[in-house]
């Protein structure tokens, strides 16, 4: 909402009370975000300082639509507020406080991929051996554990002496996971209340949008700052809680009445985002869930387009197509922009087709949420020795693959290096290059051998990347066969090699990429470093603000609290959406329909889904069957369209259609 809305009399109450508790539960598109924005703004405008104001929400994207929207209300400059997500304000505690916790300031963030390396390490550590899949099972454990989700009982007692081993390793990497940024933050504030009286004298007015997503750990870390001045306001939404699998669920509600018996609530019914279609088929759609606070959202906005259903496409390439060249045409033919669009996928692996028609289509694209290419574990691995490479002080690179593939470097012999490194003040790899060269030195056999190799394959190959005879892609082939990653994957998926294949075409398809890079004829004097930057940028983009203009492809998750005026919601299948696991765990098919409910209400005027016939998955193809949910939307709010390669025979797709199986 900015400057010139007028805010229906709920919101207005909700804006206006600032001191004490409040409590808002509505429906999607009612204003809550905005609500908190002008919130915010009409603190400032009593002379309350930015310092004193904290606002929580979901995504990094939220975080930052939520503080564009303060700033045009206002027209202020907002250096001293602090609008961001949980995680990120937990590691904004860390970078102050972390010393208190005996790590060292400049400490690493350990990304899921990292984490499952990190307890292998700590595994082998123990003598113990795991398979990757289990290593996934594990991660789980040691994260329910850490955030308390889990309860230490007899059962898992025996993972104690990993779980420590593990959090040893951490310190002494100087990095931390996703959870203990909420963890260790919350620790230091418990046992410190020099430190928690600091923070909640600097934080008098607190507000947490998305709150149906706050886990319980979460909201007992904000309910410790909020616990001295208690003005706190959550809104939320229960139809749109899709994270109880991470441990958020309606317990916080009950929970927050009961801390705050004093609160206020509040009621927004009017939705003012949606076509009235798009709110009938979301209505339609949530009305089939049992467990939750009834609303009742309506709209003035007359019911426009109808939900476009494409006739169903042949594959995913057809699909991806389909979505590619509609943005097109309508950027093309009705000057729409870019950012008009968002694309919404249900899980990761849906990406990489949409993807590779957007960029076919010269469609620029930004994406949140979930893994880009350029973020898978492959990918990373091969750019972190990329970047060692150009710049062997990159210490955070040097850490991430000194044992990827192993080479017998140990714990010992880590801490050994990291000693060194303090002690000369130099980068991690000029203090091993000492190391080894040093005739009394500390290393062992193995770990010494190791290094050494290390150090050559490194030299090695800076002069070859240096050398403008050779072609980048060919040296990075070669580098990837030197250091013998299929190996490695091999070694690490013993008994599925598909996994491993698929990660390694992976690595051929970056390798292709540069290719194609380095041989573009505008592209005079290509360099590593040049190409090294340009990926930056690319996977950079979800921190930066340079994702106007283009068009928004991200996963349902994160999506929330969003809007675009066209949504394409693509997979709308079953066992995509929903999910084969959740159907499979009974109860989760109403957290899959609410995913769908958040996806619907994303769109304001257009909204497209698509579902295929057949779809590649790994590296099998399956054949489709079309969402359930699909049959809750009304027809006469759908309107079927033909796209290419779809069933041209109606009989056929009458065909393809018996064949879902509840309409038998
Ligand atoms: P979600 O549940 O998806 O997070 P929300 O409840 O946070 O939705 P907002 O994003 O704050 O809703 O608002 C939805 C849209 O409605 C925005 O485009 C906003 O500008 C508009 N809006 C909200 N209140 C008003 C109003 N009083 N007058 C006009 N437009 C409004
Ligand atoms: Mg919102």
């Amino acid at each position: 909402m900015g400057t010139k809305v007028n805010l229906n009399p709920e919101q207005k109450l909700a804006v206006d009370t600032i001191e004490g508790p409040v409590l808002i539960i509505a429906g999607a598109g009612s204003g809550k975000t905005g609500v908190v924005t002008n919130r915010i703004a009409n603190m400032l405008n009593h002379g309350i300082p930015q310092s004193n104001i904290l606002a929580l929400t979901f995504t990094n994207k939220a975080a930052r639509e939520m503080e564009e929207r303060v700033k045009s209300i206002t027209g202020k400059k907002l250096s001293n507020l602090t609008v961001s997500t949980f995680h990120a304000f937990g590691v904004k505690i860390l970078r102050e406080k972390i010393h208190y916790l005996g790590y060292r300031p400049n400490f690493t963030i350990y990304d899921p991929t990292d984490k499952n390396s990190c307890i292998k390490e700590a595994a082998r550590e123990l003598k113990l051996k795991y398979e990757w899949a289990e290593l996934n099972e594990l991660s789980n454990i040691i994260s329910g554990l850490k955030t308390g989700r889990i309860k230490w009982d007899t059962n898992n007692e025996l993972h104690r002496p990993l779980y420590d081993e593990y959090n040893e390793h951490l310190k002494l990497y100087n990095a931390v996971d996703f959870d203990d940024l909420i963890v260790r933050p919350k620790e230091i504030l418990e046992s410190n209340p020099e430190v928690l009286e600091e923070y909640q004298n600097r934080y008098k007015y607190i507000m947490v949008d998305e709150f149906q997503d706050t886990s319980i750990l979460q909201y007992n870390f904000i309910k410790l700052l909020a616990d001295k001045y208690r003005n706190i306001c959550v809104v939320g939404d229960d139809d749109q809680s899709i994270y109880s699998w991470r441990g958020a669920n309606y317990e916080n509600l009950l929970l927050f009445e009961r801390n705050f018996p004093e609160l206020k609530e509040i009621k927004l019914e009017r939705n003012y985002r949606s076509t009235g279609i798009i709110l009938e088929a979301a209505n339609s759609v949530i009305k089939n869930n049992t467990n939750r606070k009834s609303k009742d959202l309506w709209t003035e906005i007359d019911p426009n387009a109808k939900i476009i259903q494409t006739s169903y496409p042949e594959d995913e390439r057809a699909e991806a197509d389909f979505i590619a060249e509609t943005i097109a045409s309508a950027v093309i033919r009705d000057r729409k922009k870019y950012d008009d669009f968002g694309i919404l996928i249900r899980t990761n692996g849906l990406s990489k087709a949409i993807e590779d028609s957007l960029l076919a289509c010269n469609i620029p694209y930004v994406m949140s949420g979930g893994t880009s290419f350029f973020q898978r574990k492959e990918i990373k691995d091969i750019i972190s020795y990329l970047k060692l490479i150009v710049n062997t002080d990159d210490d955070v690179n040097f850490l991430r693959i000194i044992n990827t593939p192993r080479r017998g470097v140990g714990k010992k012999s880590l801490e050994i290096m990291i000693g060194k490194s303090t002690e000369r003040r130099s980068s991690l790899y000029s203090a091993s290059t000492e190391l080894v060269f040093d005739q009394f030195t500390p290393l062992k056999g193995a770990a010494h051998s190791g290094l050494a190799d290390f150090i050559d394959l490194i030299e090695e190959f800076k002069v070859k990347f240096h050398d403008e005879e050779l072609k980048i892609s060919d040296t990075v082939r070669e580098f990837v066969e030197e250091i013998d990653y299929w190996g490695m994957l091999v070694t690490e998926h013993p008994d599925n090699e598909k996994i491993a294949k698929w990660k390694y075409d992976n690595i051929q398809t970056f390798i292709d990429f540069i290719t194609r890079w380095e041989n573009n004829p505008d592209n005079t004097e290509p360099t590593l470093q040049k190409y090294l930057n340009r990926i930056t940028l690319i996977t950079r983009s979800e921190s930066d603000d340079d994702d106007k203009g283009k068009v928004n492809l991200m996963t349902i998750h994160a999506s929330k609290g969003l809007e675009f005026n066209n949504v394409f919601l693509a997979g709308v299948e079953d066992h995509i959406l929903p999910h084969q696991k959740s159907v499979e765990e009974s109860g989760n098919v109403e957290e899959e329909r609410r995913l769908f409910y958040v996806a619907i209400t994303r769109a304001r005027e257009h909204l497209y889904i698509t579902a295929c016939q057949k779809r590649r998955s790994m590296n099998d193809t399956v054949e489709a069957i079309p969402s359930r949910f699909l049959d809750e939307i009304p027809d006469n709010l759908k309107e079927v369209v033909e796209c290419d390669n779809v069933v041209e025979e109606e009989e056929e797709a009458k065909v393809f259609f018996s064949r879902m199986p509840w309409k038998k």
